[in-house]
């Protein structure tokens, strides 16, 4: 399908692209690598007026590392979140996480702050930033703000995001050890169901687990109740069964053409325990 007509503008800063999206009101919208937008606007499911594309926006680039934590800008693609040898280094899961990513062109175009901002039922980042800890770092005209990627999903295509807020970078802790397992819709590769885990063992305890869950509910959530089973546990065989039939976590799982509410909760234990065994194997 071909898209209607629409107005391109390329902000070369932030704060032009603020005044932009001003001057566009409601009708404008922010681009950058235009694999979430693009066909959305091609199946008239979004249908801006004036594509505002912030891509060149100098400081939204590059992955550095201080203090313990990652600072991943807000428009480093999938690809560039994969290869990174930082990102490798301290955050693995985080790295196989980009590398699953739809398909080589997706993962050249796309970015991690369109990524979360458009929260895609199915994306794969929102699990893996959960369990990793994530803080989204958000900029407006009016200032900035942080937030955790807890509490940065909350509904279909729904985030704490404002209007007019551009992501501008993702921070991560240096993890001890992490993981992600994702099983893809063959077609799309979007996860049907995709689970991160960011593990600490001790002496062979887990000291603490944190998981993320995406693609089975409507957002991406955070499995309390499957992390309470395990931590403090040696993980043992029992112990990790009972949090896979745990971590769909009473959640309203979708039913949908790609997978019924059954299947996507049999899955969530699935890549639960597949997480783990990959997460404990680089503790
Ligand atoms: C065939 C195909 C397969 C895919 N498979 C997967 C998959 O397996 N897993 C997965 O996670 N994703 C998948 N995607 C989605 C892909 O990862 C997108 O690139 C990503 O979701 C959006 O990033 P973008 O930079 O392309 O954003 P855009 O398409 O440019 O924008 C998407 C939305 O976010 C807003 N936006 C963009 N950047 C910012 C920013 N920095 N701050 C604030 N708002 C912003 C835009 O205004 C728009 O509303 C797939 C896409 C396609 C086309």
């Amino acid at each position: 399908m071909i898209a209607y007509k629409f107005d391109y503008k390329v902000a070369n800063s932030i704060e032009e692209a603020f005044s932009m999206l001003s001057s566009a009101g409601d009708a404008g919208s922010f681009i950058s690598g235009g694999h979430s937008l693009v066909p959305a606007m091609k199946l008239r499911l979004a249908e801006p007026e004036t594509l505002i594309d912030i891509s060149k926006i100098p400081g939204m680039s590059g992955v550095a590392i201080e203090d313990g934590f990652i600072t991943i800008g807000g428009l480093v693609t999938h690809a560039e979140v994969a290869s990174s040898y930082i990102i490798k280094e301290s955050c693995p899961g985080l790295a196989e996480c980009a590398g699953v990513i739809g398909d080589a062109q997706v993962r050249n175009k796309g970015t991690i702050g369109g990524n979360v901002a458009h929260a895609d039922p199915g994306s794969d980042y929102p699990g893996a930033l959960i369990a990793f800890g994530a803080t989204i770092c958000l900029s407006s005209s009016e200032g900035s703000r942080e937030i955790a990627a807890e509490n940065f999903f909350t509904g279909l295509f729904d985030t704490a995001k404002e209007q007019g807020e551009i992501v501008t970078a993702v921070k991560v802790p240096v993890a001890s050890s992490s993981a992600y397992a994702k099983f893809p819709n063959p077609a799309s590769r979007y996860a049907v169901v995709g689970v991160g885990v960011a593990l600490n063992m001790e002496n062979s305890t887990c000291q603490s687990i944190i998981i993320g869950v995406t693609g089975a509910a409507d957002h991406a959530y955070r499995a309390k109740e499957s992390e309470s089973i395990l931590n403090g546990s040696e993980l043992e065989e029992n112990n990790i069964e009972k949090a896979a039939s745990a971590v769909s976590e009473s959640k309203e799982m979708m039913n949908d053409l790609v997978a019924s509410a059954d299947y996507r909760t049999h899955l969530c234990g699935v890549m639960l325990k597949r997480a783990i065994a990959k997460a404990k194997y680089r503790s």
